[in-house]
């Protein structure tokens, strides 16, 4: 099984969520905004659970706070979903954002870090199944090993070089001696520390030690039009050691890249309801309001703005999306252009229908061999690399080889398919 997460982290996006429960495996939710919505998300997770049991996990959060001031408000308090966030853990994180300007484990005290680290594990086990007592009052019975999530997500430090290894250790064995739930350590980190072989296998050593089954891989950056074909065979690589070592990778962000990673051992992949296939660490504050309409445009695995799609799909003579969404809401490709001017909620549609494809993607390379894969990539490749250049809407900006990359990188590693 390769398994799709599914990342909640904005409550506009409730009814893809929602409506799409059937087409994800799991839940990553955002832990600020569960302590910020802290009676409708503990009770969203049980509802959904009574429909089917829902697997979910809680975002530590904690990495934000690492460097720059985007959780801070001008005046220098901390913002909203932060606060509320902050609030629910306490000390030490409370005073160490009041002493400090971050919280970077690099400059803190072992006991701090310590307490930190117990807060993370305490919030992500107690605080679902504690809401949902508190509103149920007495008259209900709450069994928190329903409502508990699937495992506990450490507290994550970037590491950019070996000496962020020892407060990664610090966090591991408290959360470790603390949690009753199983661990999914994440294993935060920069294409340029894994370029060097010695590094890769300090992080694999790393998740070794914690006798874990899984594990989630956050490689910042590493974004399709900005990565270059050997950084992707440093993940290939990485990506398959760590899996050897006996421990399950499973991307925190990933595109469809990460689908192709299933074949040297990835066990499975982390997106937004729309974009979030990426991730780049923020230091300024930037209004996220406004989400662009992208449709998800399947042979070309990228998001392009509507009316760029529709002309990219006309160009080829693409039948419409086989997706449920598309096939219920869409007569044809000019039609989806239509909706953006009529009341329909197009975003939900968009949101939904790339849900419905990268959960195809999953079951994709669950039954398809390497091979198959890899000769569609190509064929596509070769159907719509000059349609694409060509496209007026598309911006000359954009450019269409991270395909080739992709097919490079995996090719030259094909020994390593298992
Ligand atoms: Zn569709």
């Amino acid at each position: 099984m390769f398994e799709t997460t599914l990342r909640y982290n904005s409550l506009n996006n409730k009814h893809a969520v929602e409506g799409e429960y059937p087409r994800y495996d799991s839940l990553i939710i955002d832990g600020k905004m569960l302590a910020y919505s802290k009676k409708a998300l503990p009770q969203f997770i049980q509802n959904l659970n009574q429909e089917r049991s829902l697997d979910y996990y809680v975002e530590p959060i904690i990495s934000d706070f690492r460097s720059g001031d985007d959780f801070r408000y001008p005046d220098g308090t901390i913002r909203g979903w932060y606060d509320s966030y902050v609030n629910e853990l306490g000390d030490p994180l409370k005073q160490a954002l009041f002493d400090f300007d971050n919280v970077n484990p690099r400059h803190l005290d072992e006991e701090i870090i310590r307490g930190i680290s117990r807060s993370v594990v305490l919030y992500q086990e107690n605080f679902v199944p504690n809401q949902l007592k508190e509103e149920s009052g007495k008259y209900e019975e709450v069994d928190p090993d329903e409502v508990m999530p699937k495992a506990v997500i450490p507290w994550h430090h970037r590491i950019n070089e070996k000496s962020d290894l020892g407060p990664n250790r610090t966090i591991l064995d408290t959360t470790k001696a603390e949690a009753m739930l199983s661990l999914k350590p994440c294993i935060h980190t920069t294409k340029s520390f894994i370029r060097d072989r010695s590094h890769r296998t300090s992080l694999v050593e790393l998740v070794k030690d914690y006798d874990v089954d899984e594990c989630f891989l956050l490689i910042e950056e590493l974004g399709k039009h900005n990565t270059y074909e050997s950084t992707y065979k440093d993940v290939i690589d990485l990506v398959y050691d760590i899996s050897e070592a006996g421990v399950k990778p499973h991307f925190y962000y990933g595109d469809y890249f990460s689908n192709l990673l299933s074949y040297f051992g990835l066990g499975g992949t982390t997106y937004g309801v729309m974009y979030g296939e990426e991730y780049t660490e923020t230091t300024e504050y930037t209004d996220q309001g406004g989400m662009l309409l992208r449709y998800y445009v399947d042979q070309i695995k990228d998001f392009l703005k509507v009316p760029a799609a529709v002309e990219l799909m006309k160009r080829t003579d693409s039948a419409m999306c086989k997706c449920d969404i598309c096939q219920r809401h869409f007569d044809d490709w000019d039609d989806t252009v239509a909706h953006q001017e009529s009341d329909d909620p197009l975003m939900n549609h968009l949101q939904k229908h790339y849900i419905e494809r990268r959960w195809r993607h999953a079951r994709q390379v669950e039954i398809k061999s390497f091979e198959t894969i890899i000769s569609k990539l190509e064929s596509d490749r070769q159907e719509y690399v000059y349609p694409y250049t060509n496209a007026r809407q598309i911006s000359p900006n954009k450019d269409f080889d991270y395909l080739p990359r992709w097919i490079n990188a995996v090719k030259e590693r094909s020994e390593l398919v298992n």
